[in-house]
């Protein structure tokens, strides 16, 4: 299975982080705490820049 992960890039600090794109949980900034994905109907709304998908 491919593309479940993505890198994702903090738009508050640049931080780029690895996460699973459907989400159960929200995703925060490691760094600073920012939302970076809101679960929503299984695929996370993503709030942060995609950086590459990682399979
Ligand atoms: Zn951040």
């Amino acid at each position: 299975m491919t593309g479940d992960f993505i890198r994702i890039k903090c738009p508050d600090c640049a931080n780029e982080q690895i996460s699973f794109k459907k989400a159960a949980t929200r995703v925060t900034c490691h760094v600073c705490g920012a939302t970076l994905i809101v679960p929503k109907g299984g695929v996370g709304e993503i709030k942060g820049e995609v950086i590459e998908v990682v399979s």
